[in-house]
């Protein structure tokens, strides 16, 4: 077990799915080594192995017809290697989840309570977690910035997204393109039949795809900048949500952070998976990321008094089918964001959005990055960091 950690191999040095940024790791990892990594959070499900080979001397990625797309000669003993420095000063990508503002009811995280005791009866509480996540980042932006951390942000603005334009003008000046995107390789017949597909999707629809396309965007333009640590700014929501769109208010609430990892082999035939696949299996990528979400679940719990998660719950049943857990509350899952994102990268979910006590503190009425409860989530992230890169 090397137990070495090198900020150097953690950048964001490599081209997209260029393995030759792999070959530092030439001869440095034995067999039992890579198996003990695939075990313990790269591989969710046996479908995998479908997509390597494991012997003494080597490790082959392979692609969906086995044909052989990278080899990784296997060192035959272990050996330590320095502690390299980190250098200075550290950068950080936030990435607040979705958008909020006009969209939280499109992207469904508009949290409508329908009102109850603990809510105090209230029949207007709505929390928007866009918008929460927006404030939340913004509050950590300014701490970091305070103790002379880097910091880039995915979005700033209420309803606008990473491509710098709202839903509207992506819409009006990016979906065609998108379209010509999705039907090149068609022949003329099926391109004009599928066009016709994309303009006639309602609404909904188009929102879902500038969603996906959002999101994506989002690992690329931090991966453009090449942080040290990327973290994904979100809340949960655990409630029953009515067929009137509103919530009856979540009983639990509870605290949970991911990390890259637990890939299906569902999946494995996508370039972007088996890349970060080897990303993860060799670069101390993980390794940071879990030391930081440790570190941050640790201020939650201390900080907002919300009790971890317990994987048994009905409510997050895809701790279970989705995920494998490295320690209380942290949890490796192929999210998007941190398995595409080059670098150590976790995804918290302090709280539960639908929950009543943390709607009336979350109200989107009178909520701002100075609010008491925003002010708490950011300080934990902010103690986390603190303490995972020793600042
Ligand atoms: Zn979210």
């Amino acid at each position: 077990m090397k137990t070495w950690i090198c900020f150097f191999l953690s950048l964001s040095c490599f081209a997209q799915f260029n393995y030759s940024n792999f070959d530092f790791f030439q001869n440095f990892y034995t067999k039992s080594e890579i198996q003990e990594r695939l075990k313990n959070y790269l591989q969710k499900d046996d479908g995998v192995s479908k997509f390597y080979e494991l012997s003494n001397e080597s490790f082959k990625l392979l692609d969906e017809n086995k044909n052989e797309i990278y080899q990784l000669l296997l060192a035959q003993d272990t050996f330590d290697i320095p502690f390299e420095k980190k250098r200075a000063p550290l950068r950080v990508a936030l990435d607040p989840g979705h958008l909020g503002g006009l969209y939280s009811r499109l992207e469904g995280r508009h949290f409508h309570q329908l009102p109850t005791i603990e809510n105090n009866l209230r029949d207007d509480l709505v929390v928007k977690e866009g918008e929460v996540n927006l404030y939340t980042a913004l509050a950590l932006k300014k701490k970091l910035e305070a103790i002379g951390v880097e910091v880039f942000m995915t979005r700033s603005e209420i309803g606008v997204s990473s491509f710098g334009v709202t839903f509207e003008q992506w819409l009006e000046n990016h979906f065609e393109e998108y379209v010509q995107k999705q039907i090149k390789d068609l022949s003329e017949e099926e391109k004009k039949e599928k066009k016709l597909q994309y303009y006639l999707l309602n609404g909904q629809d188009k929102f879902d795809i500038f969603s996906t396309e959002d999101l994506y965007h989002r690992a690329e333009v931090v991966n453009q900048y090449k942080p040290d640590v990327a973290i994904s700014l979100h809340y949960n929501s655990c409630g029953v949500k009515l067929a009137d769109n509103r919530y009856i208010p979540s009983k639990d609430n509870f605290t949970m952070v991911f990390t890259g990892g637990s890939f299906e082999g569902a999946y494995m035939d996508r370039e972007s998976h088996r890349y970060n696949l080897m990303r993860l299996l060799l670069t101390e990528d993980h390794a940071i990321s879990v030391k930081l979400a440790k570190a941050v679940v640790k201020g939650f719990v201390k900080n907002l008094k919300v009790p971890i998660v317990d994987p048994s719950l009905h409510i997050a049943p895809y701790l279970k089918s989705f995920s494998i857990k490295q320690d209380e509350g942290v949890y490796a899952r192929s999210l998007a964001f941190v398995r595409e994102v080059e670098a150590p990268a976790i995804l918290g979910e302090p709280t539960c959005a639908d929950n009543p006590f943390e709607g009336l503190e979350l109200d989107s009425l009178v909520v701002n990055e100075d609010s008491a409860r925003i002010q708490a989530v950011a300080q934990s992230y902010f103690e986390g960091i603190v303490e995972a890169f020793g600042l």
